[in-house]
């Protein structure tokens, strides 16, 4: 098997080994930790490819962007109005200035202007030397030939001044950007007709579990949708990767191992939801074992308490919980970032997340980060932000995902709360 060039781990750390010597609960396993440790283990891949501007939107940059000249290029008028020498008036109100000529966008004025002599310019226009402000139109009075000017002139007033947006060979864009509509502009404004990406992040990902039927399918006794797979489907198209969709697997130690090693194979990530990730079955301890080295933990969290992590072959390996809610939560907590880290993201987005009130008593045990589903509203006053619960928490009710707009994020020592307490919020809006 030939571990792809790009998923390399970083530094040298063996992942097994550093389970053994952290000290931590693997049956209690902090949010916060967790998300640690894999960071470790994450670096961005290697590949990059060059495309026409308009393709890397949803791209990663992997290049610095230096701009080639000064913009604006020339010292350009803000306004409509005369361009003019400052020391013409210096201050004197009513001057009268002999108009020479007119410069537009895109249409210079080669001229020379004397002293006491000014030219009309429209937005845009360049400002030719040595004239250094600009009068708006509505402050003058036009005559024949002439124009005569009011009081209160500063210089430099209603000039662009070439490079006052960016200087030549000034940074303009840094690798690890994300492209989005305006850094595509912006490079057009450079005249930049390719930029260097990294090359996009291959994941597989399938579903486990003899209860599962794919979509098409006829439902029986105790057996339910595959739904999983839909949601992870579109989290990862959200982030913009390269999507391998492996179906449904059975529990079948066979059918497992074949599609791990064909994962490993292909991809830069492996993510699969069900049974796996708890490990408990130990053939599946035993042949990740054998395929590399994978980490089980019991999260301190709700929903989404069985993960996995590790690597199998080159590739990275995240082991989701089969339930549908705590999939999405584990996909947002401990997948998101490390994907973005590997596809080159830097700095890391921050995540939208804020302080609201809380309008409804909040039901929580001690002991578990909890990341209940809630809806997030202007607050009734005016002014800031509520929030409250949907219905039922339980983590098979993806409906709550849909009525949700936000995670209510509950620390691990809270307990229940009254209507009015201040919670912490993640907005699901830029999660991905
Ligand atoms: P597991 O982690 O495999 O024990 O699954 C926990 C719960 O999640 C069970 O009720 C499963 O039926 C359900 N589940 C597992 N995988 C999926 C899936 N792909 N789509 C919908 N539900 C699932
Ligand atoms: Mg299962």
């Amino acid at each position: 098997m030939t571990a792809p060039d790009s998923a390399a781990p970083a530094g040298t750390d063996s992942i097994r080994t550093a389970s053994c010597a952290d000290d931590y609960d693997p049956d209690s396993m902090p949010v916060d930790k967790a998300r640690a440790f894999i960071d470790r283990f994450v670096a961005p891949i290697s590949g990059t490819r060059r495309v026409a501007v308009r393709d890397a939107l949803g791209q990663v940059l992997a290049e610095d962007i230096v701009s080639p000249f000064d913009v604006p290029l020339a010292d350009n008028s803000a306004m409509d109005g005369y361009a003019l020498r400052h020391s013409d008036v210096d201050g004197r109100e009513g001057v009268t200035l002999k108009v020479v000529g007119t410069a537009y966008a895109g249409r210079t004025f080669n001229g020379t202007v004397a002293p006491g002599e000014c030219i009309r310019i429209m937005t845009g226009g360049v400002v030719p030397a040595p004239l250094d402000c600009v009068v708006p139109q509505e402050h003058t009075r036009p005559g024949d030939g002439v124009v005569t000017l009011g009081a209160g002139l500063r210089r430099a007033q209603n000039v662009r001044s070439a490079g006052e947006d960016i200087r030549r060979g000034a940074a303009v864009l840094r690798r690890g950007q994300w492209m989005r509509p305006a850094e595509i502009g912006l490079l057009a404004s450079l005249g930049i007709g390719e930029a260097t990406v990294f090359r996009r992040l291959r994941v597989a990902f399938f579903s486990t579990g003899d209860e599962l039927v794919s979509i098409g399918g006829t439902l029986g006794e105790g057996q339910v949708y595959d739904s999983n797979r839909y949601t992870i489907h579109g989290m990862l198209t959200r982030l913009g990767v390269d999507l391998i969709d492996m179906g449904v697997v059975r529990d079948d130690p066979a059918k497992l191992e074949a599609h791990f090693a064909e994962a490993a194979r292909m991809a830069d990530v492996i993510i699969t939801s069900g049974g796996v990730s708890v490990g408990e079955a130990d053939f599946i301890k035993q042949m990740l074992d054998r395929m590399g080295e994978v980490v089980f933990w019991k999260i301190a969290m709700k929903p989404g308490r069985p993960l996995a992590y590790g690597r199998i072959g080159g590739a990275h390996f995240f082991g989701l919980p089969g339930n549908p809610v705590a999939v999405m939560a584990t996909f947002y907590q401990f997948v998101r970032e490390p994907l973005l880290k590997m596809m080159g993201r830097d700095p890391m987005p921050v995540l939208p997340t804020f302080k609201a009130t809380c309008i409804a008593p909040l039901k929580k045990a001690p002991g578990r980060t909890e990341f209940q589903r809630g809806i997030l509203s202007a607050a009734a006053d005016g002014h800031g932000w509520q929030v409250k619960p949907t219905g039922e928490q339980g983590s098979g009710i993806l409906s709550s995902m849909s009525q949700a707009n936000c995670f209510i994020v509950l620390p691990v020592d809270q307990g229940n709360a009254p209507a009015g307490t201040v919670v912490d919020v993640q907005m699901f809006e830029g999660l991905v």
